[in-house]
């Protein structure tokens, strides 16, 4: 689960990481209002969307006037804003964060994520920080330096001061530095963060070292032991049709193609999006019902798929073992009477009951395209889906 800069600066207060101060703003009004409350003379007024490049994209404005601050509020508020991570539709901006604006005198980088092969939270640091974070990566990695944390010992102080001042943190701002470090190690195992960053970290003319921008992801699996995470989240930044399918506790994740598929077990969807993509065609979604989908469950896959306007066909793909092909088929039929299915709908059905899962499709009267195997099915999905059945 992700969630918003100002809502990871709040968390990052509490491991005691210094942040600027700043509020959370819905309308320009409430953008002047926190201007005045925040009281100097720059304000940073701030896109929050779940998404990172906001700077590059026009989303982080510097304010030197209280009009000023309105101006930009007017700005940013209401727009799309397109970074290269939202994507090319960009995220409608919803709130704003306005901050007192900060005297940079260096930026930083620091950012933690779980290492899988070293079973170890993995600290990353560069003195290259900023906005460009991902070309260092690519283009000079050995700006980056690594600490793997011992899970027992957690960060300690002469590692984090080492890091710190491999990125040219001058010596009198180490005891910061580590401050802030160990925090954000803190902040990563004590909420079951799967990522957090703080980008930039910066040191400040008066020699102070703060978090001016600050992004964590959380492990969604380890949220029923964080309401108080749960609670950040914010819907409007989902994608819908996720967030739909997530109270019929089916996986579904939107993807860009056209062919809607309604598999039974993940690796048989992903088995599924791939053999859609090997004779040429595009997957619309991952949709996984799990093993004890319902009638109900189908219809509702049903309808979120076609809630998808570029859909051109979709390919119903089982493999009934724990669950038998007559129960999906008999969830089919019925689901595809209630939506009025119009598109082309194949079905590949194997495994327990399977002859009498096809035997209640063929007499559905519905046009349903049967396909004997998964080659067969994804063939004539994608015809379908080129409007060539
Ligand atoms: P993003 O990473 O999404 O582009 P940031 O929060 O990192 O957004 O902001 C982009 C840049 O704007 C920062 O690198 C920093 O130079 C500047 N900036 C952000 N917040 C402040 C602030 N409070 N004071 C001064 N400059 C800021
Ligand atoms: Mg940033």
């Amino acid at each position: 689960m992700k969630i918003h800069e100002y809502q990871a600066k709040e968390l990052l207060r509490q491991f005691a990481v210094p942040t600027p101060k700043g509020n959370v703003c819905f309308s320009v009004d409430e953008a002047e209002m926190a201007a005045r409350k925040l009281g100097g003379a720059i304000w940073v007024v701030k896109a929050q969307i779940h998404a990172g490049g906001r700077g590059k994209g026009g989303g982080v404005k510097v304010a030197r006037s209280l009009p000023e601050v309105r101006e930009y509020a007017e700005k940013i508020l209401g727009m799309q804003l397109v970074t290269h991570q939202t994507g090319p539709g960009g995220q409608t901006v919803r709130r704003l964060l306005i901050e007192e604006g900060a005297q940079i005198s260096r930026e930083y980088y620091v950012g933690m994520v779980i290492d899988r092969s070293k079973q170890r939270v993995v600290l990353m640091a560069s003195s290259e920080g900023g906005m460009d974070i991902e070309e260092v990566a690519a283009k000079s990695p050995e700006k980056i330096h690594k600490v793997w944390i011992d899970p027992l010992a957690g960060l300690t102080a002469s590692e984090a001061d080492a890091i710190a001042k491999k990125i040219g943190i001058p010596d009198g701002a180490i005891m910061q530095a580590r401050a802030c470090l160990q925090g954000l190690y803190r902040t990563f195992v004590e909420k079951d963060a799967m990522l957090a960053e703080i980008n930039p970290l910066v040191l400040t003319a008066d020699q102070r070292v703060i978090a001016l921008d600050a992004k964590i992801n959380f492990d969604s699996n380890a949220l029923y032991r964080h309401p108080e995470i749960l609670a950040f989240r914010d819907l409007d930044e989902e994608d819908p049709a996720e967030v739909e399918a997530s109270k019929f506790d089916l996986s579904y994740i939107s993807l860009d193609g056209n062919i809607g598929c309604l598999v039974n077990g993940a690796g048989l969807a992903m088995a599924t999006m791939d053999i859609i993509k090997l004779y040429g065609g595009s997957p619309a979604n991952f949709l996984d019902v799990g093993g004890g989908a319902t009638t109900e469950k189908v219809t509702e896959a049903f309808k979120l798929m076609l809630k998808n306007p570029k859909l051109n066909a979709i390919l119903v793909n089982i493999f009934g073992g724990i669950m038998k092909c007559d129960v999906i088929a008999e969830g089919v039929v019925a689901a595809a009477r209630e939506v009025h299915l119009k598109v082309p709908l194949i079905v590949r059905l194997e495994g327990t009951n399977v002859d009498l899962g096809k035997k209640i499709l063929a007499e559905s009267g519905l046009a349903i395209i049967a396909a004997s195997d998964m080659a067969d099915a994804a063939q004539k999905v994608v015809a379908a889906a080129k409007g060539k059945n």
